[in-house]
């Protein structure tokens, strides 16, 4: 019998590419949303797929199924959209994985949680290792987030001393890719949407903070790695090491489209962290996995999907997609 998998939040951009990847491979893949930052398209193709199906559901209300792996992706992840309603957002967090870990004590299932590096906050150890314990402002803007993903994690890891369920932790490092929302507000997205569209590029602070990027295919493999590994009882980063300043990938963006458009500084927003790169030498050792796309080339993908879209299909999930909150 093929594997049964469910992905809560899998109609998102990552959970839409770790829902095809899943179905191509034979698995029985329940995907579960509440479609707040997601649309139907993402995971229309693989609607047609007798493995696939689709309920819309918030997992801050308990379900039920029988599987045997459990990938717990939801959750909003654009900081406009999870500081749209904070308290979901916390809620999402915490019920949604205390849900999703009480379904696999009693299935006996594996659980994929998808953690982030912004549990190491605005990090004052660069690049940021797992024994990082981080720097998060408990009572800001982005602590529904960064401190509900901390609550998870112990959660993942109490229910395992606890109740011997068998969890896999990945610490995701910026992502993007094809599928990304277009109103999402992250970065990339931003960047790429203003300057096909002629709009001036929106640099927040004044662009020197840094991020590094994952294309999504290498992010989905170590993510698959991760999951299927035996015995990795310990948060994993995944991500791409290679770094840049806001305003170098500004930059790229206008060079690989062409475009004529400016750069525009606005506000930081508040407790935004000004560096960020993965050491991902447990990922490499542990798992054989590290990422081969550049950011080049991730880019000339995402640009080419973003150019084949139809705008007119997608509207912002919430009003906080175009600039950055300040306190
Ligand atoms: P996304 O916003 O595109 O996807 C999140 C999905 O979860 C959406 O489909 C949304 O509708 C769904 N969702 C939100 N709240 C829900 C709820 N209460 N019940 C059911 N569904 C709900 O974001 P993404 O980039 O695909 O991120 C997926 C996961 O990966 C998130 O948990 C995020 O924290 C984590 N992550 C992503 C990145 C990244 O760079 N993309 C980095 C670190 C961590
Ligand atoms: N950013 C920016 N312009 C935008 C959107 C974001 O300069 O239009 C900055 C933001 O302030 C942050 C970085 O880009 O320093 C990455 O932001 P994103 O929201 O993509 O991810 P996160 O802050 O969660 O890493």
């Amino acid at each position: 019998m093929s594997t049964r998998t469910l992905v809560t939040g899998g109609a998102g951009f990552l959970g839409s590419h770790l829902c095809k990847a899943l179905v191509d491979r034979g698995e029985h893949v329940i995907c579960l949303d509440s479609l707040f930052t997601s649309r139907m398209e993402t995971i229309e193709p693989l609607l047609e797929f007798s493995n696939f199906e689709f309920l819309k559901h918030d997992v801050v209300v308990p379900y039920n199924f029988d599987v045997d792996v459990i990938y717990n992706l939801a959750c909003p992840a654009a900081p406009g959209h999870y500081q749209y309603d904070p308290v979901h957002t916390l809620k999402t967090s915490v019920i949604g994985s205390l849900n999703a870990l009480e379904l696999a004590k009693r299935c006996g299932a594996r659980v994929f949680h998808a953690s982030t590096s912004e549990i190491y906050g605005d990090p004052e150890l660069h690049p940021q290792p797992e024994s990082y314990k981080g720097s998060v402002n408990p009572i800001g803007l982005r602590a529904c987030y960064d401190e509900g993903k901390r609550a998870a994690e112990t959660l993942m890891f109490d229910f395992h001393r606890q109740h011997q369920v068998d969890v896999r932790v990945a610490r995701i490092f910026n992502t993007y890719g094809p599928n990304m929302h277009p109103f999402d507000g992250r970065v990339v997205s931003n960047f790429i949407c203003q300057a096909l569209a002629g709009d001036d590029l929106t640099v927040f602070g004044d662009g020197t903070q840094t991020r590094s990027f994952c294309y999504v295919s290498d992010l989905i493999q170590g993510c698959l790695a991760l999951a299927s590994a035996p015995d990795v009882l310990e948060p994993i980063n995944l991500g791409n090491p290679e770094e840049f300043t806001m305003v170098e990938l500004a930059h790229l963006v206008l060079e690989i489209t062409g475009s004529k458009s400016k750069l525009i500084y606005k506000p930081l927003p508040a407790d935004d962290p000004s560096k960020r790169q993965p050491d991902i030498a447990k990922a490499k050792g542990l798992l054989g996995w590290s990422p081969s796309t550049t950011l080049e080339s991730g880019l000339q993908q995402t640009i080419a999907w973003f150019e084949s879209i139809d705008m007119s299909k997608w509207s912002p999930p919430t009003p906080n997609w175009a600039g950055g909150l300040t306190a």
